[in-house]
């Protein structure tokens, strides 16, 4: 993809540079996600999958998404830790997979392969394809990728940034997004603000659908709960930062996540949400420690150091396990939710309705 001749909004601009680079790179060269780093993040996922889809009266089939799988990784880890403890619940799932990459969509058939004889995974490319019914659906650094807005606030209004070459111009904004944190934030002026329309989509369009049926969406993502502002575009090539703007296409390009705006979004579609919590707190709650700990006997030194390391890093307040945090959306009046022990469910209410944050 070549540098943009002429101002193009910063979305549009995202979207196409992230679309060639998950077509046209290997992400995993430039960055290392949970569930490489270790089994144990996939087989608890799983587990909380088990547990969930009890919760929900264990429902025959049931569609088992991931959005923005990746490698596979997670989903084959869970599957897996399915198929051993709880196999009814993995005869149940109607696996999906909602990628838009072909070359992903390879990789993610491949690291599900020895679950052949009893999954048949259905590619989709976005949530809204996804089939009716109970469903559970998990996401791991998924919203991050999606294309970002960024607003500046000024004496009048809103300035809003578009790319030109490999710079940012900045002009006063045309058509503000309706609801959204733009509604409800009081930013100092000169400060930027982040809007991500593709998630917020996403969260009502979940909301809505929890609102009127069985079903449980998980989030885990790196990103701010509370009514922040901030410029939040980074870009990660040949595994280093990078500027955002340069060589579009060669560059993974990602933006926290504002948990308060997703989770406003959702409620404002009609379900709960929960969390978010920090991903350290999540998996703890899960069992990450015991797990380790099981993994870790038996083996050399040097493999249960590995496994102790990994477990840190997915858990450690100071590493990702504070960085990232956890979000769920279920429908309303559920009183109990794996791994957010301790934390009421956020009612949907119609304050939330329209805003979206
Ligand atoms: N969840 C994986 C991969 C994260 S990378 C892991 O934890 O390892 C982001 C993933 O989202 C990739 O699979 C990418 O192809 C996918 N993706 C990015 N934008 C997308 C979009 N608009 N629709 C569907 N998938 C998308």
């Amino acid at each position: 993809m070549t540098a943009p001749a002429t101002p193009v909004r910063l979305d549009r601009f995202m979207a196409r540079a992230n679309a060639a680079y998950y077509s046209g790179c290997d992400p995993f060269a430039d960055f290392i996600t949970a569930p490489e780093i270790s089994q144990m993040f996939g087989e608890l996922l799983g587990a909380w999958v088990a547990v969930t889809w009890q919760g929900m009266g264990a429902p025959a089939p049931f569609v088992l998404a991931e959005a923005g799988p990746g490698r596979g990784t997670l989903m084959a880890d869970a599957l897996r830790l399915l198929a051993r403890v709880a196999p009814a619940c993995y005869a149940a799932a109607r696996v999906h997979m909602v990628e838009t990459s072909p070359r992903l969509r390879d990789a993610q058939a491949t690291a599900l392969a020895p679950h052949a004889d009893a999954v048949t995974p259905v590619w989709c490319d976005a949530v809204a394809d996804l089939p009716p019914g109970p469903m559970i659906l998990l996401a791991n650094e998924f919203l991050d990728a999606l294309p970002i807005r960024q607003f500046v606030r000024t004496a009048q209004g809103w300035d809003e940034r578009s790319v030109v070459g490999e710079v940012f111009v900045t002009a006063p904004a045309t058509d503000l997004p309706v609801g959204g944190p733009l509604a409800t934030r009081d930013v100092p002026e000169g400060e930027v603000l982040e809007t991500c329309e593709g998630a917020l989509v996403i969260a009502r369009q979940l909301g809505r659908r929890l609102a009127q049926g069985q079903g449980a969406a998980l989030f885990i993502d790196y990103g701010y709960d509370g009514p922040g502002w901030g410029d939040t575009l980074q870009a990660l090539r040949d595994g280093r930062p990078a500027w955002p703007l340069a060589r579009p296409g060669m560059a993974d390009l990602t933006a926290h996540v504002d948990f308060a705006a997703l989770g406003a979004a959702a409620r404002a579609g009609g379900c709960a949400t929960w969390g978010s919590v920090t991903q350290g707190a999540f998996l703890s709650a899960l069992g990450l420690f015991p797990r380790a700990a099981q993994l870790a006997r038996n083996q050399s030194p040097e493999v249960a150091r590995q496994v102790s390391e990994a477990a840190q890093r997915l858990a450690a307040p100071d590493r990702m396990g504070g960085l990232f945090r956890v979000m769920a959306m279920t429908p309303p009046g559920m009183t109990e939710l794996a791994g957010f022990e301790g934390c009421a469910p956020i009612a949907p209410s119609p304050a939330d309705m329209g805003k979206g944050g």
